[in-house]
């Protein structure tokens, strides 16, 4: 497994990619790459040890087949509404993930959020930023090989909104470098080609 595997709306993985190493966490439920999950709950004993209730596991691996349901329900929705299939799709586009450019496909992209905010009907909100679980992640996910994937002054470059409960594991080493640098994934990786 490519722990920096770059997924965005210039690299987009096929429908045959399906990655091995995909366990269940048993707690959610959900299925995600084995040493993700392992780095995982390690991040989560550690604030337990802290004081701070665990983190709740909201969405993991995605896969291809269901971003492409996700994509279809929202065109045909939307051509309801009375657009037609061209206009449909390039909205859909807007407001969903185009098939095969979510990391969630890698298994290596988790959701979380807190207990509290996960008691509401959509936890993945902006909100999150302001909780002592944010701030705590902030300062230490990097330490379990945690990123914050789409971070805030960076959404010229990733294309996505920031969003402070989407964390991508890249193992310790690299998590490290990109803190330290304070590079997007995308940054880091043409930093590292540069290199080579
Ligand atoms: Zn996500």
């Amino acid at each position: 497994m490519n722990r920096l595997i770059l997924v965005n709306k210039d690299n987009i993985l096929t429908k045959t990619y399906i990655p091995r190493d995909l366990i269940i966490d048993p707690k959610s439920g959900k299925e995600l790459n084995k040493d993700t999950h392992k780095a995982f709950t390690n991040m989560n004993k550690a604030m337990d040890n802290q004081g701070l209730s665990k983190l709740v596991l909201v969405s993991a691996y995605r896969p291809y087949d269901y971003q492409e349901k996700v994509f279809t329900r929202k065109v045909n929705g939307l051509m309801k509404e009375g657009l037609s299939k061209t206009d449909a799709i390039d909205k859909a586009k807007t407001i969903v993930a185009l098939p095969g450019t979510s990391e969630h496909q890698t298994g290596l992209a988790i959701d979380i959020t807190n207990q509290d905010l996960n008691k509401q009907k959509d936890p993945l909100i902006e909100e999150f930023e302001n909780t002592i679980h944010a701030k705590w992640l902030r300062d230490n996910a990097h330490k379990y090989g945690f990123i914050l994937r789409y971070p805030k002054g960076k959404t010229n470059i990733t294309h996505i909104s920031y969003e402070p409960w989407h964390y991508r594991y890249v193992g310790i080493y690299h998590a490290n470098e990109i803190k330290k640098r304070g590079m997007c994934l995308e940054e880091y990786i043409s930093h590292i080609d540069k290199k080579q």
